[in-house]
């Protein structure tokens, strides 16, 4: 069966979405092809936080200071400056300009008046979706659509793209793994598939590290099929062996944790032992690494009410509260000496680290580890501890692609008629992608992919 189209979109998450409303807007008529039975990807189950300098909500906290160029400061030296800062300056100068599109026009009900400020940002300056996840993003980017028409062919997977006369003119896919099915693209096709964290094979070819150790935070659908597919028709790759893992992960599942985005106010981590270790702020690899070196390769996350009265993490996410309880990997207690006991850490150690964590609040200097926001205090229970491990989150590497998202080759040559945004690409995070820049990056570029390929003749 052949369908015909001005634009094909592989792969609906917050990337894909983005793409195929402002394709549809500019009058293209417009298909999104997703290989799960469900839309959303990785975008539905992340946090769903979005950096954007200079937004609203820094304005109502007054929060002052933040700029395009600190946020583009903290980005490129986030991933050891091998982002690349033509494109870096793009995602910098039009964040906020998504973030208010994701607001105005697509209503996605951001929190009037949190902000989160993720490891090695310089500012609190990531907006949170209420519910602190993903899915009011993609619930909003489907009504959208679904307005706009545009239909989803869902259980559809993007086996190869056509090339015909040097131009990519279509894409072949599978229904269900049974029937085969042409989607012609009279304009263009734009990958938006997501990363590799997923597939183990993919990540230690590029990576030895990564093996099957490591589990992943990432939906199984996160395979490479966009950079393989576009690799197969002369596609440029850079950044591969760049892979992140996110520090605190469900060590039984590897599944993130955000009832522990306590973390970004104030909540600390210590080993085995009862010792804090690293700076709670560093960017997810030192942090990673640095759990890893611990005893057993776990951490232990501490953190108290009048934390999670600033967070509030634990309303927002209730499930994995009680999963987490259930499964034996997080404990309440109203004392440091119960809570140590729940792991068998040693009570006075862990006392004694605690003591010096309300000293470093009140002086405002963690003369320890220099922790960015400054320490908060834990004299007060009750308390919340959590066991965790890292597990692969994000693949930094992927497609090269310019300043209109169309896909390089291995000259830098855009191959005609592809297109490719989001977590596939490779050219924005470099070595380490910062907490809040994955939601900036693929609705930014998502944006633009749609924004250009609506205006191709
Ligand atoms: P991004 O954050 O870059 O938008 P996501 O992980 O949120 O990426 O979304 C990628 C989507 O692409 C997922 O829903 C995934 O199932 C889908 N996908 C991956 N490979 C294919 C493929 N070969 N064909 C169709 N859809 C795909």
């Amino acid at each position: 069966k052949t369908n015909n189209f001005d634009v094909v979109v592989v792969g609906s998450g917050g990337g894909g979405f983005s793409a195929a409303i402002e394709a549809k807007e500019a009058g293209k008529k417009v298909a999104i092809i997703e290989k799960m039975p469900t839309v959303g990807g990785n975008t539905l189950i992340s946090g769903g936080e979005m950096n954007a300098p200079g937004n609203w909500v820094q304005k109502k906290l007054k929060i002052k200071g933040d700029s395009v160029k600190s946020y583009y400061q903290d980005t490129m030296k986030g991933g050891d400056n091998l982002g690349d800062p033509k494109m870096v300056h793009i995602l910098a100068n039009n964040a906020l300009g998504s973030a208010k599109w994701l607001r105005d026009d697509i209503h996605v009900n951001f929190i009037k008046d949190q902000l989160f400020q993720f490891g090695g940002h310089s500012y609190k300056r990531a907006l949170i979706p209420v519910g602190h996840t993903g899915q009011e993003l993609v619930t909003k980017l489907d009504k959208k659509a679904t307005a706009l028409k545009i239909p989803i062919y869902t259980n559809t997977k993007a086996k190869s793209l056509i090339k015909q006369n040097g131009r990519i003119v279509g894409v072949k896919a599978r229904y269900q793994g049974k029937k085969n099915v042409t989607f012609k693209a009279k304009n263009a096709v734009i990958l938006t598939t997501g990363g590799f964290g997923s597939n183990v094979k993919m990540r230690t070819k590029y990576n030895q590290e990564y093996d099957k150790r490591y589990k992943s935070t990432d939906t199984a659908g996160t395979q490479g099929d966009g950079i393989v597919m576009a690799q197969n028709v002369g596609a440029k790759l850079t950044n591969m062996k760049y892979i992140q893992t996110y520090p605190i992960a469900n060590p039984k599942t590897g599944m993130i944790s955000l009832l522990a985005d306590t973390r970004f106010d104030g909540a600390i981590l210590v080993n085995q032992e009862g010792n804090r270790f690293v700076e709670e702020l560093e960017r997810r690899d030192v942090i990673s690494k640095a759990i890893l070196k611990q005893t057993g390769g776990y951490t232990y996350q501490i953190w108290n009410d009048k934390i999670d009265g600033i967070s509030k993490t634990k309303a927002a996410h209730k499930a994995e509260y009680n999963e987490l309880i259930k499964e034996g990997l997080l404990y309440k207690a109203d004392s440091i000496d119960e809570l140590a006991k729940d792991f068998k850490i040693d009570p006075a150690a862990l006392k004694a680290t605690i003591k010096k964590v309300n000293r470093y609040a009140k002086t405002g200097k963690d003369k320890d580890f220099h922790h960015r926001a400054g320490l908060v205090s834990l004299a007060k229970g009750p308390y919340y501890i959590e066991k965790a491990v890292p597990s692969v989150h994000h693949t930094m590497g992927g497609l090269v692609i310019n300043e209109k998202t169309e896909v390089l080759n291995q000259h830098g040559k855009a191959i005609p008629g592809l297109y490719a945004a989001g977590e596939l690409t490779g050219v924005i995070q470099g070595s380490n992608r910062l907490g809040g820049n994955a939601i900036a990056d693929i609705i930014t570029f998502g944006w633009i992919a749609g924004q250009t390929t609506g205006k191709l003749k």
